[in-house]
């Protein structure tokens, strides 16, 4: 089955000045506005190009208002480029997107009818223009042909899709089966639009109500008496108040979605308004769209860490601006650096001048190590976050999908892969944080021999050493870890009497471990699903050892998205993710254990004691 039956064709973009000819309400609540201007004609741009006459074929053709920002007296205007058009880096317009209702070539006259809602710069704007007011327009891009072999339209609408339904109406194939259902707020909104037989309309008045807070057009379609044959459904509103009626005609009533258009044109949401004039929206508070549209796009955070591992900002910063060189000097097929490249100038990271590149003082931060390190593909962090591109099987099964993508486990990787180094190095660093306040906590009192299972062990071994004269460790990692506790440590191992007593085991936490009356374990548990970390404390309480355990429980009331990032990175990479307070707990408890103290030390670490 096809995608849709409507044929869809492009035209090519284009910015028109357009002019208003006259202005004047069709209904209280409708503002029609009529245009003119050359440029609908067709216009030829000051650099020559040739942009094509204004053309609208379909009854649901909509063009886009370029409006200044609420407070500005200018647009900011894209440039007529040839077939395209070129947006400015440093800001945008206020974009909306009304339907022609009626395209005149002959007269060069647009129409377009604005609903009057209140606080909106499209709708204030139509409210208050008169004739020989300018604005911009571009559009329409695409056209969506009638649908082909139907044997019904439904069409289903509430003022703002008034003007496509309108002039469906009036334009449709002859003898086209319809039933057309309308919203508006009161009778004296409903529009004379004359229509043949074969037309059903049905006008839905909801009264005082707010637009888009009814079921009137839910109850109308779930209603309907079924037509006979295909149906093609076409419905438009406010976006959320059309979600029920999408489901219902897709799992009731079984339309193919090739037979089903549902185009959400409004949203309805509170906007902060400017102070002086409450009939336009505070644009510095329009940025939702602009977030939604941001977070769609996956390719920056990749291509941020493909430069880096491709070495391109360090080469530029270098001065290896010419593309043969930089090429040469990444290692880089020139043809495709020069692709990456446009993209890096499109995302303001590169400039180009004459036939240099060179960092823009953006894309500057890409040489900086602090962020450099983290973004290499090769780095722990980006080993890991790999994992996310199995998040949607890591929610699903609640495991981790590390091993079954990758062929190894995150930890066992980083037990054989260079930049291990990295990951072990990390854990040093973090331990130096804590480890010196967690060592004065009162939990090691009285303790001989302590087992630390630990990344970063090295460093929690020698604290505790140092703070207990008398006190033996023993520290447990796999294989690569004590390989790394060696090599960073060196001679100090053998002549540092510190290490006398602390003692480096090779071996699984699992396996049986050297008696000892104390097990610290550190930021282990977040790296175990549920059922191995109540294994893990289960084999470990069975030593008859004091447990004590150190997680960074993760604060609901002040969570960030930070944090629940790294929550999710750690579900796929582990099959944990982080717990709260609540979730240690409950885990201890199906470990069979007792929470005999709780306290908080550096950056809401908590050091539990688990009887
Ligand atoms: C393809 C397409 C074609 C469209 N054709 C038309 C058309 O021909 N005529 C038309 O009037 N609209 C049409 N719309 C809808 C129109 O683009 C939106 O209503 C738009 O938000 C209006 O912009 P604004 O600047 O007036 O209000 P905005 O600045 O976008 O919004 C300000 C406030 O007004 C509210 N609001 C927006 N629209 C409405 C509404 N209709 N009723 C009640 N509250 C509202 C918002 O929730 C917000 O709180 C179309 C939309 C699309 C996508």
């Amino acid at each position: 089955m096809p995608r849709t039956v409507r044929q869809k064709t492009f035209y090519s973009p284009a910015i028109r000045e357009v002019e208003v000819i006259d202005a004047y309400d069709v209904t209280p609540g409708m503002r029609r506005i009529v245009f003119g201007g050359d440029q609908l004609r067709g216009y030829t741009t000051e650099d020559g190009i040739e942009v094509p006459a204004f053309r609208s074929d379909e009854f649901d053709d909509a063009v886009r208002f370029l409006f200044p920002t609420p407070g500005e007296a200018e647009a900011i205007l894209p440039r007529q480029g040839d077939g395209e058009l070129i947006h400015p880096s440093d800001g945008r317009p206020m974009v909306r997107a009304y339907t022609v209702r009626y395209w005149d070539p002959a007269e060069n006259r647009l129409v377009v009818d604005f609903v009057r809602h209140g606080t909106g710069v499209a709708s204030t704007w139509s409210a208050r223009c008169g004739a020989g007011d300018r604005a911009h327009v571009v559009g329409p891009h695409v056209t969506d042909a009638h649908p082909e072999n139907i044997d019904h339209m439904l069409i289903v609408g509430d003022e703002t899709a008034l003007p496509a339904i309108g002039r469906w109406i009036e334009d449709h194939p002859r003898g086209q089966a319809a039933t057309v259902i309308i919203e508006v707020a009161a009778d004296a909104d409903k529009q004379e639009i004359p229509a043949g037989p074969e037309v059903d309309v049905r006008w839905l008045v909801r009264g005082d109500a707010p637009g888009g807070t009814t079921s009137l057009m839910f109850d109308a379609v779930a209603g309907l008496d079924w037509p006979d044959g295909a149906v093609y459904a076409w419905v438009a509103g406010e976006t959320l108040s059309l979600k029920a009626i999408r489901r219902h005609l897709v799992e009731d009533r079984q339309l193919p979605k090739s037979h089903l258009e549902v185009a959400g044109y409004w949203r309805r949401e509170t906007v902060a308004t400017l102070a002086d004039d409450p009939a336009l929206p505070d644009a510095s508070e329009d940025w939702a769209e602009d977030k939604f549209h941001e977070m769609c796009e996956l390719l920056p955070p990749i291509a941020l860490r493909v430069a880096v591992t491709l070495d391109v900002p360090e080469q530029l910063s270098r001065g290896v601006g010419r593309l043969d060189d930089l090429a040469a000097a990444t290692g880089c097929d020139r043809a495709a650096l020069a692709k990456f490249l446009r993209y890096l100038i499109t995302a303001d990271l590169v400039e180009q001048d004459g036939d240099r590149y060179r960092l823009t003082n953006l894309g500057e931060q890409l040489t900086d190590d602090y962020y450099a390190k983290d973004l290499h593909l090769e780095s722990p962090e980006a080993l890991a976050e790999r994992a996310l591109f199995g998040l949607a099987d890591a929610v699903r099964t609640g495991r981790s999908v590390y091993a079954d993508r990758f062929g190894v486990g995150y930890r066992d990787l980083m037990g054989t892969h260079p930049s291990g180094g990295r990951y072990f190095g990390d854990a040093d660093d973090f331990a130096n944080y804590i480890a010196p306040t967690l060592v004065t906590t009162d939990v090691f009192d009285g303790l001989d021999h302590v087992v630390v299972h630990a990344d970063g062990g090295a460093t929690y071994a020698t604290k505790l050493v140092e703070a207990n004269p008398d006190m033996r460790v023993t520290i447990v990692g796999m294989p690569a870890q004590i390989d790394h506790i060696r090599a960073d440590l060196g001679d100090t191992l053998d002549t540092d009497p510190l290490f006398a007593r602390i003692d480096l085991r090779a071996q699984s936490v699992f396996e049986e471990l050297p008696a000892a009356d104390g097990v610290l374990l550190v930021s282990m548990l977040d790296k175990n699903p549920d059922a191995d970390a109540v294994h893990l404390l289960r084999r470990l309480a069975a030593t008859g050892a004091k447990l004590i355990v150190v997680e960074e429980p993760l604060q609901e009331s002040t969570i960030s998205d930070h944090d629940t990032m790294a929550d999710l990175t750690n579900l796929a990479v582990y099959g944990s993710g982080f717990r709260t307070d609540a979730e240690h707990r409950a885990l201890f408890t199906a470990a069979g254990l007792r929470v005999a103290s709780a306290q908080h030390i550096y950056c809401g670490e908590t050091v539990y004691t688990l009887a």
